[in-house]
């Protein structure tokens, strides 16, 4: 596997990946037919590297960037109603300057954090194959291992999100306790070489569909990151 000398450089290199031709597809398409009220803009339509600090104590792990949001913005979790949740709830922490997360030159900073995805170009539905999730669990190794010495907290959102930081850990961090299965609120904590502590935490994804329904409140998302926050400190 390819070493990078930083996140920067990371990032740089992950907008130029097309590894899974099916994404490919999918990301140019999605870009040149628009939704109806973006039809002026134009969109980034490459893969979305993470977004934040260079040491990062807390990762936010997500499933892939949005059709319409980042797939938009070029800009991980922003330009859509998931990303409005998120930001606004690390606003509310003390993890992001301001509580709006709108384009690529809003003026937003993350705080002690990094966000990113474990897939990272937009699938179809939402839903990239295994195929694909493997190709991109090589970004996610990747920036594991440069967050690693300053990382602390890992916060996943959703089921997949959570399923690939383990399946990270496991494979490459020399991980071998035994982790819970998803739930929001879940907690995994593990020591590494040294015996230092690191947790992970679950959360339901902040999508329309769970939202919507109420199956995650701001105050549910709030405590998710006020308990990661605590921990890192
Ligand atoms: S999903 Fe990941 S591995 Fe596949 S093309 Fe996009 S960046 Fe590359």
């Amino acid at each position: 596997m390819k070493k990078f000398t930083s996140l920067e450089v990371l990032d740089r290199a992950i907008t130029k990946c097309d590894r899974c031709p099916r994404l490919v597809h999918w990301r140019e398409e999605v870009a040149a037919t628009k939704r109806k009220s973006y039809q002026d803009q134009k969109y980034w339509g490459r893969p979305v590297p993470g977004f934040g600090v260079a040491e990062p104590r807390i990762l936010i792990v997500g499933l892939a960037p949005g059709a319409h949001g980042a797939n938009r913005t070029g800009r991980i979790f922003t330009g859509d109603s998931s990303g409005d949740w998120l930001y606004r709830s690390l606003h509310r922490n003390g993890l992001a300057k301001i509580p709006t997360s709108r384009s690529r030159d809003d003026g937003q900073e993350l705080i002690d954090t990094r966000i990113t995805c474990a897939v990272h170009c937009v699938p179809p539905e939402n839903k990239p194959t295994v195929a694909e999730r493997d190709n991109c669990s090589e970004w996610l190794t990747s920036e594991f291992e440069l967050a690693y010495p300053s990382l602390r907290a890992v916060v996943a959102l959703g089921a997949f999100g959570w399923d690939a930081v383990i399946r990270t850990l496991k494979k490459h961090f020399e991980v071998d306790q035994k982790a819970p299965k998803f739930s929001h609120g879940a907690e995994f904590e593990w020591k590494d070489e040294v015996g230092k502590s690191r947790l992970l935490v679950g959360s339901y994804h902040p999508s329309q569909q769970n939202t919507f329904t109420g199956k995650l409140t701001e105050a549910m998302l709030d405590r998710v990151f006020a308990r990661a926050s605590r921990f890192a400190a």
